[in-house]
């Protein structure tokens, strides 16, 4: 196997790992207390839309309790983390559902309340493009300046036809919009890309990465569509409409993909990471390690790594 020609990883790899980023930015791993507001969406609760989009269960985490305050909730989090790991220092992330939607005072008192807790480094907030009025721009802004901040967006692919058929109720325009006005004030940004949504194929995938790449995002998550429990997709994959990606064709399409993005970018994930339980395909997500591997292996096969289309990438553009 080669060796790995690609500068950002520490350990071989042959993208900008999150651990390269961790260690390089904050010297060392940084653990992820996850944190749920007990905010709702505006595709939830009939504001923009009903039902959610299709593959959505809220997105919470494994041990968090809406019912208590985000400050319990860290609390009862760090207890559980620092019991493995011991003094560790945290990013606290607002995960479920939409986190900026709420009044900015509401918003300002839940995201405040954590940041003078000893081991917190940061605050990543996720939430919709769409849901980024100018005052809570502004208390971002505010955060930003207080804080290790990233906010990071759900983009999930650049199709408007997927996105219909998703119904996620906002458009790629929109999308855009919310996404400069983070830019533009400098607030790191992590965009969500999902592999293998219903009918699009893998040109269709590497197109989101193409266009993703000229956004030049700080980082993004690439993963699979999962089927979980509860959600519409899961009735759509019952009912036999809807044909999931193979693990060799999800490689593949990881491997394409980080060719074209800029290697810049921190790959903060590149495999699935929800919730097992709820799991019901495809069932080869659940072996991460082995999804892993696969992708740095056929990358090494290739003697390819992340960003080696990107200048020809931006030239075509041109
Ligand atoms: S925008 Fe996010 S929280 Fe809202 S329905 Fe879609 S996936 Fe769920």
């Amino acid at each position: 196997m080669h060796a790995s020609p690609f500068p950002y990883s520490l350990d071989n790899k042959r993208y900008h790992t999150l651990n390269y980023h961790l260690r390089t930015v904050y010297g060392g791993k940084l653990y992820k207390a996850v944190i749920d507001c007990g905010f709702t969406c505006p595709n939830i609760d009939g504001t923009k839309g009903t039902g959610g989009c299709i593959f959505c269960d809220g997105g919470s985490g494994y041990f968090t309790d809406g019912s208590l305050s985000p400050r319990a909730q860290l609390e009862k989090e760090y207890a559980r983390i620092s019991a493995k790991n011991g003094d560790v220092p945290v990013i606290v992330y607002f995960q479920a559902n939409t986190n900026t939607y709420a009044p900015a005072e509401k918003l300002r008192e839940m995201f405040t309340s954590v940041l003078d807790y000893p081991y917190v480094r940061g605050i990543s907030v996720g939430t919709r493009a769409d849901c980024l009025p100018d005052d809570v721009l502004d208390l971002l802004c505010e955060l930003n300046e207080r804080t290790a901040l990233t906010v990071e967006l759900g983009m999930q692919t650049v199709h408007e036809s997927t996105l219909t058929l998703i119904n996620r109720c906002c458009t790629h325009e929109e999308f855009l919009i919310g996404f400069g006005k983070l830019k533009s004030r400098g607030i790191r940004t992590c965009l969500h890309i999902i592999d293998g949504l219903p009918n699009e194929s893998r040109e269709m995938m590497l197109e989101t990465a193409r266009q993703t790449a000229m956004l030049a995002p700080d980082a993004v998550k690439l993963q699979m569509l999962h089927v979980i429990r509860g959600t519409r997709l899961a009735e759509m994959y019952t009912r036999g409409e809807v044909r999931l990606l193979t693990r060799e064709e999800y490689i593949d399409a990881v491997v394409g993909q980080l060719e074209l993005l800029p290697p810049e970018t921190v790959i903060e994930r590149i495999t699935g990471d929800g919730d097992k339980r709820k799991l019901i395909a495809p069932e080869w997500s659940a072996d991460k390690i082995s999804v892993l591997g696969g992708i740095d292996k056929r990358l090494a096969e290739l003697d390819t790594w992340q960003g080696r289309l990107y200048n020809a990438n931006k030239a075509a553009e041109k």
